[in-house]
């Protein structure tokens, strides 16, 4: 590709991979081995990335929905793979190992990584008080200060120090009842990664371990950047910065200096949502689609070009856009199914219709079924024909299991009435049909299951 006349370009696979799991978790959902869809755009511009990025949210939602899932498409962290924008395509399921934050009243949602909520700091009017230090031996979890002082835990600073990718300690301020998000924490020193500090390096700026570390008094001026809950907050408590010993009546901007505020927590259930102000609520999900804009990331490192109409060299713009195609069947399962086994959609179910002849034996059944089994194949419908020598019963029980779409059984009593007998394994419907109708009342059906997932 050497001419912006070759652009917009989109390639693609879908390959084998594997992972190196130490342990495959979740069944199907995380295995060693999966299948993925991997394309990459390219373009001239950010104009142009935005139009193919727009294309490919858009063929992925209709994709997902004929697939017959439950999803929402979330706001996410670009992670490793970088980038600035991020979409994530999440199947509602009680058993995912990720953490929706939405909002039911504007459709805001995004990951737990990325989600943000809603939140003005509002001065106290409670009296700034003087700095007192407090005795606390070995008390160094908010759990054991909160309950040795008999204090709320929010009024307790965690007192967290960071290392960042590019060598920078951070110290970070955050009240006692929220949890650091390491990759707000990241983005708000402007870091690519931020890990926490060894045991050495926390001795050697605060002068105490891990768990009476605060604000005052470090031993080496490090960078301060508070949780954006604190301010306005007065008479904290937190580490001393000497062993055993707290502080309370820490008010920041007073007794120690905050170099800047931000948004490094987690959102919480209940927090409000940063775009309309209701409450956020939280629920579970399977991820079976990422996308990212990549802009010129990979491209610019790697020195992939294009000539431009200005006769320029210039670095392509480029998207990235997976789906984890053997994780969509998965999926699939853990949204449908009941007691007794699998509820297909009809476009990824491994066949369509399932044929159940209930007695080999009966020369009447096997007449019927083998007729049908023909007239089914002949009309391109995809069918497992259960012609085993078992009881009725069995079949049955296999066959909710397995969950093909359309079951059809040929009964003995019956087949003397010349009726066959059409299931749904999704609603449990049931109709006898004429054995001469049986072919086009299927069919019927079966056009019926594809329409209803139609985009
Ligand atoms: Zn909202």
């Amino acid at each position: 590709m050497r001419s912006y006349k070759q652009l917009p370009l989109n390639l693609y696979q879908i390959h084998i991979k594997f992972r190196d799991e130490a342990r495959p978790r979740f069944g199907l959902i995380r295995a060693r081995e999966f299948i993925m869809k991997d394309a990459y755009s390219f373009d001239r511009s950010w104009e142009d990335l935005e139009v193919s990025y727009q294309k490919m949210y858009d063929a992925y939602s209709r994709i997902f929905k004929r697939c017959g899932l439950d999803f929402v498409v979330v706001e996410a962290e670009t992670g490793a793979i970088g980038g600035d924008v991020s979409h994530e395509f999440m199947v509602w399921a009680d058993t995912g190992e990720d953490v929706i934050v939405f909002c039911e009243a504007c459709g805001y949602a995004a990951n737990r990584e990325r989600a943000s909520f809603k939140f003005e700091p509002r001065p106290s009017s409670e009296k700034v008080k003087e700095p007192e230090k407090v005795h606390t031996p070995n008390v160094r979890t908010i759990e054991e200060v909160s309950s040795y002082l008999g204090v709320e835990p929010s009024r307790l600073l965690k007192s967290l120090i960071y290392k960042t990718s590019d060598g920078r300690f951070v110290l970070f301020l955050l009240p006692g009842d929220r949890e650091l998000n390491e990759a707000k924490a990241a983005r708000a020193v402007g870091a690519e990664a931020i890990e926490m500090a060894l045991y050495d390096e926390v001795l050697e700026i605060a002068g105490a371990s891990p768990g009476f570390v605060g604000p005052c008094n470090l031993k080496k001026n490090v960078l301060i950047v508070a949780d954006r809950t604190i301010e306005g907050g007065v008479n904290f408590i937190s580490g001393a910065n000497e062993e055993d010993y707290h502080i309370a009546n820490l008010t920041p901007g007073v007794h120690f200096k905050v170099d800047r505020y931000a948004d490094i927590v987690f959102a919480e259930e209940g927090d409000l949502c940063p775009k309309c102000g209701s409450p956020l609520k939280f629920s579970r999900g399977i991820e079976v689609g990422h996308i990212f804009k990549l802009g010129t990331k990979y491209s610019a490192a790697m020195n992939a070009t294009f000539l431009d109409k200005d006769g320029k060299e210039k670095p392509f713009i480029m998207g990235c856009y997976g789906i984890g195609v053997t994780r969509i069947a998965a999926a699939a399962i853990e949204q449908r199914h009941d007691k007794d086994g699998i509820k297909w959609p009809i476009t990824i179910a491994p066949f369509e219709v399932h044929l159940v002849a209930t007695n080999m034996n009966d020369p009447k059944v096997r007449e019927v079924a083998e007729g049908l089994y023909g007239e089914f194949l002949n009309k391109d419908l995809e069918v497992l024909y259960d012609d085993r020598d078992e009881r009725a019963g069995f079949k049955f029980k296999d066959a909710d299991l397995v969950g093909i779409p359309i079951r059809v059984t040929v009964g003995e009593h019956r087949v003397k009435e010349g009726k066959v007998e059409i299931r749904l394994r999704d609603t449990g419907e049931t109709e006898l049909v004429d054995v001469a109708d049986a072919v086009s009342r299927v069919s019927e059906i079966r056009e019926k299951l594809y329409k209803d997932l139609e985009p």
